[in-house]
This record gives structure tokens, sequence and C-alpha cells, in this order.
């Protein structure tokens, strides 16, 4: 039976393997998928283990993106243009590694939530790494204008660069967290303030007609970022759904074949929602 697993470190609380044992079970696919928790200096030694034993496939994630990046044989370009690599594929010939972060925004935004971003006015918070993943994919839909907003500008700067490098047509922009103005229809919030249960300093005023105000954390209860949208009477939808297609696309790239995902989300919010409950 092909193998496949989820490396981190803590790992334990993933959710991985349950959305991948849900799309196997609704695509007849005959597989195995696995947490593995990595030693924080052995990701390099896990996933050469990995390999020795057959493994097809590993999904990465905190802290060793950056490090699954610089091991891949090969990089998709929208794993390239992220620096981070969330997906990793093994075969005899090498390491291919991808990132389907930012494509399980822009599905779970267009097609569940059922935003069209073309032409829109985006507001991106913070430039970390979930950002950066979630940049090609965003200007892929050639919005109107992109905002990049991040509490060091340097750091907003530095993505403004590569945004500009791939998106001729939408208006790009770095600013400044502090002090933010404008009208915006679509207000992505990729800073980790929520993590903490915390939110930018941001107006109201910036809310003011907005679409929808994305969250790319979840979690049981509804963020410090996004009751404050829903406060401005804006739409607010948190990263489950990021999270349920980012694994999709995962899915297609090691087996050819897309799983449907609002079974699998509606369950994943379910179980979410029951630890509130519990
Ligand atoms: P990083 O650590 O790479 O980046 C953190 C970003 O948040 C930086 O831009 C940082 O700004 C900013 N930041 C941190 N604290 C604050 C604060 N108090 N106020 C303002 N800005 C702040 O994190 P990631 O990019 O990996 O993750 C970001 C979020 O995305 C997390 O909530 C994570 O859970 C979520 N995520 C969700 C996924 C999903 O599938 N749903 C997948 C991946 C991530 P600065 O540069 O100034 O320090």
């Amino acid at each position: 039976m092909d193998q496949y697993v989820v490396i981190g470190h803590p790992v334990s609380h993933s959710k991985s393997p349950a959305i991948h044992a849900a799309f196997a079970r609704q695509t007849g696919q005959d597989l195995t998928y696995q947490t593995l928790q990595a030693p924080l200096d052995g990701f390099a030694a896990s996933v050469a283990q990995l390999r020795a034993r057959g493994v097809k496939g590993a999904n990465v994630t905190v802290p060793f993106k950056l490090e699954a990046c610089a091991l891949a044989d090969q990089l998709t370009a929208r794993a390239a243009a992220a620096g981070a690599v969330n997906t990793l594929s093994f075969s005899p010939a090498g390491v291919v590694g991808d990132n389907t972060d930012g494509v399980g925004l822009v599905t779970d935004i267009v097609a569940n939530a059922g935003i069209v971003i073309t032409g829109k006015r985006i507001l991106l918070l913070g430039a970390g790494g979930a950002a950066r993943g979630a940049l090609l994919p965003l200007l892929a839909q050639g919005p109107a204008q992109l905002v990049i907003a991040n509490r060091r500008l340097a750091t907003a700067q530095e993505l403004l660069q590569l945004a500009q490098q791939f998106s001729p047509g939408s208006a790009l922009e770095a600013r400044q967290l502090d002090n933010l103005e404008g009208r915006f229809d679509l207000i992505i919030n990729a800073t980790s303030a929520s993590l903490n249960g915390s939110m930018p300093t941001l107006a109201a005023s910036l809310f003011a007609g907005a679409e929808l105000a994305y969250d790319m954390m979840y979690a049981a209860v509804p963020s410090a970022f996004l009751c404050f949208a829903s406060q401005c009477g804006v739409p607010a939808r948190d990263g489950l759904g990021m999270l349920v297609e980012q694994a999709a696309e995962a899915f297609l790239l090691w087996r050819g074949v897309r799983p449907q995902t609002a079974a699998v989300l509606a369950q994943m919010r379910a179980e979410l929602n029951r630890t509130v409950a519990a």
C-alpha cells in the first residue's frame, strides 16, 4: 500500500491524516497517511529514512517548510516563488517540492466562498511564509489592486518585488501595517497574530463595503480579526477551507485524482466545533 506522511514538530495535532483518509475513502485510493515528528535538527535525515522505506510523498508543516524547499531536487514555479514547500513527492529520480497553500487559499475563496478575485482590491496583511505562498495564486486571479501590509515594511517590500515579477496587470503596493487607509473588497489576514489571540490594529473604515474578511488561521472560535470584521458587517471566513483545499491539491499531485472537498470540510468543521462543545 502506498504510504504518505505529514512531517512537523510538533505534529500530533495535525488534521492532515483525517483529511487524507477521507479523500482516500471517497476516491477508492489504497494508501496510508501518518504523522511523523522529525527532530528539530533532523529533517533531512527523516526524509532520507522515509525514502528508504519507499514512502511516496510527504506534507511538510511548521517548522520545516524552508528546509523542505532547500532539500528538494526540483521545485514547481509556485514553490520556487514561495521559497517554501509544503508537499514533497518522492521518486527514484529525486524529490519534487511544491507549495499548495496558496492554491488552497484561492480555491477556498473563489470556489467555496464564491468570491471573485479578478478585478478586485485585495489587502494582504502579513508577509511571512503563508503570505508569500499565497502571492502567485492570488496574482494569477488578476486582482485590480494588491496591497501587502506588514509590521516590518522591509519584508512587505521584498514580497512586493516578487509580486512585480509576476503581475504586470495589478496595481501593487507595500505598506506598513500601522495607519493603513483605503477601501478593499477582500482583506486576508496572513499574520500569525491570531495564533496569540490578537490582531493587528486596523481601522474599521478599511472594511467598509468589503465582500470578505479571511483569516488563514482556523480555530473552534472565531479569531479577534474575524470578530472585528463581523462587527464591521463583513462576512468572515477562517482558514479551515484553505487547509482542506491545500490537502486536496497535494492529493491530486500524488494520486492524479482530485477529491471532492465539501463533505470533508463539513466533517472537519464539525470536529472542530465538537472541541468547543466538549
Ligand atoms: P510566519 O511566522 O512566517 O509570518 C508571520 C507574519 O505575521 C509576519 O508577517 C509577521 O510580521 C506577522 N505578525 C506576527 N505577529 C503579529 C502581530 N502581533 N501583529 C501584526 N503582525 C504580526 O507565519 P506563517 O506565514 O507561516 O503563518 C501565518 C498565519 O497563517 C498563521 O495564523 C498560520 O496558522 C496560518 N496558516 C494557515 C494555513 C492553512 O492551511 N489554513 C497554512 C499556513 C499558515 P513581521 O514580519 O513584522 O514579524
